[in-house]
């Protein structure tokens, strides 16, 4: 694990952080800038840096991930209403920490474009 990563530091404990749901392999956390009423971090203990470096040997973990979020969707009770998952990779989708994280954003109608300057 690099030593600067921070969410490597808040699975770990060393830096504070609003933890809403932890196990041995999955941390997730309060966006310190939430940009939606519920706006968590879902992130693996184990440190990948992009969607990019995802492996096969991760497949469980993955997997695991989208279980929790399901978890906490109901847990917040954005379930029904709806919400959104998004992962950033790379310079171009505007990743700023690069330890692969699951954006959980939901409890307001969110806007229609997945991306400014929609169309090809
Ligand atoms: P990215 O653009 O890399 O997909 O998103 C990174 C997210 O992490 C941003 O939404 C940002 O607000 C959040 N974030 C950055 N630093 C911290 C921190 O120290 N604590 C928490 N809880 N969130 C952080
Ligand atoms: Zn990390």
């Amino acid at each position: 694990m690099p030593s600067d990563c921070v969410f490597c530091k808040i699975a770990n404990k060393e830096m504070e952080s609003e933890i809403v749901y932890e196990d041995s392999d999955v941390v997730a956390f309060k966006d310190i800038s939430p940009a939606a009423p519920v706006h968590l971090l879902v992130v693996p203990r184990k440190h990948i840096s992009t969607h990019q470096e995802v492996l096969e040997e991760d497949a469980y973990l993955l997997g695991k991930i989208h279980m929790v979020i399901n978890e906490l969707a109901r847990a917040f009770q954005i379930e029904e209403d709806g919400y959104r998952v998004i992962v950033n990779c790379g310079k171009h989708s505007g990743q700023v920490v690069y330890h692969l994280h699951f954006h959980l954003l939901g409890g307001k109608p969110l806007t229609d474009s997945l991306a400014e300057g929609r169309g090809a």
